[in-house]
């Protein structure tokens, strides 16, 4: 059952073109996620989808309904966690929870959702005291309190410490368990391997590629790697002509294989027939932060890593 179908949608800013023929479609239960370098056109595809855009052309459709012909009706069953949120300064922690509960028919019960997200000591602190991790926490309780259908969560994690990623991500996974649809945007391929059934690579406005996380990954160089220091120098010849290879590389001492099948025990043997001991050896699955390189032939991240969390 599709919830969201998303069509050929395209939209423009002057000459920017943010969002340039995008498709895909979220079935029940799924997480799906939205992955791309800041810029890619992640946040203008959502907001579209949750009728904050108009679309220049395309068409958008959430539990069979048109986002902005049928904002009532969608308010009740799409929860939107959107970026910078701005909510009244002078609101405490629960008031803004009641609040948004009383948006609702069956809203959830506020006190297990800051219990959960690990708000509660702060229930009566004021909105502007929080600290930016809090504020986040917050944004995520607020997509959740009605008890949605269909939650939209873009740039879920950023800001939050470790432990609170992990608390978070399992919050998201308990969500889904009970039948939520969810479609979350992030620019943190370790949150997309481990919370996305399926991943739309963004680039540039366009989908690069949509597949399960693993799927992506064993598109790229057949998915394995496997990593050493040889004991001896060796003819690169003797590994690239074995038919696990698909390519090799020197990275200072090291020697990096890609390859599939039986990877790593046909480097071993074959650079023992050789006389050469593989050092240091580490078999490794190509991440989706190489998949994502391979096919743009661009980094998710900056080189300097100043946007990690
Ligand atoms: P992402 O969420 O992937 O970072 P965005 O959807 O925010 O990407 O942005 C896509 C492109 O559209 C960027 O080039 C951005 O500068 C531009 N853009 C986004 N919002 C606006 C806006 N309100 N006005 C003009 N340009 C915008």
């Amino acid at each position: 059952m599709v919830i969201v179908e998303v069509d050929h949608l395209r939209k423009t800013y002057g000459n920017t073109v943010a969002v340039d023929d995008v498709s895909f479609s979220v079935e029940k239960g799924e997480i799906f996620g939205i992955l791309g370098p800041n810029g890619a056109g992640k946040t203008t595809a959502v907001e579209c989808v949750v009728g904050l855009r108009v679309p220049d052309a395309g068409s958008v459709r959430v539990l069979g309904l048109e986002p902005r012909a049928n904002r009532r009706e969608l308010r009740e069953c799409v929860g939107v966690q959107l970026q910078e949120g701005a909510l009244p300064a002078k609101l405490k922690v629960w008031e803004v929870l009641d609040l948004y509960a009383s948006f609702y028919q069956r809203p959830a019960d506020p006190n297990h959702l800051m219990e959960v997200l690990g708000l509660t000591d702060k229930r009566d602190d004021y909105f502007k005291k929080l600290s930016g991790g809090q504020k986040q926490r917050l944004s995520i309780a607020l997509a959740l309190i009605g008890q949605p259908k269909v939650a939209v969560l873009d740039e879920l994690t950023t800001g939050l410490d470790p432990q609170a990623r992990r608390d978070t991500w399992q919050l998201i996974e308990d969500v889904r368990d009970r039948g939520v649809t969810i479609l979350l945007v992030t620019h943190y391929m370790d949150e997309a391997e481990r919370l996305c059934d399926r991943v739309a690579l963004f680039d540039s406005g366009r989908i690069a590629a949509l597949d399960s996380p693993q799927g992506l990954s064993e598109r790229v160089r057949g998915g394995k790697r496997v990593r050493f220091v040889p004991s001896v120098g060796f003819d690169d010849r003797l590994l690239a002509d074995l038919p696990e290879v698909r390519g090799l590389e020197h990275q200072g001492e090291h020697v990096v294989v890609y390859g599939s099948g039986e990877l790593a025990n046909a480097v071993i043997l074959t650079l023992d027939r050789a006389g050469v001991t593989a050092k240091d050896l580490e078999l490794e699955a190509v991440s989706l932060e190489d998949a994502f390189v391979e096919l743009t032939g661009r980094r998710l991240h900056h080189e300097d890593g100043e946007d990690r969390p």
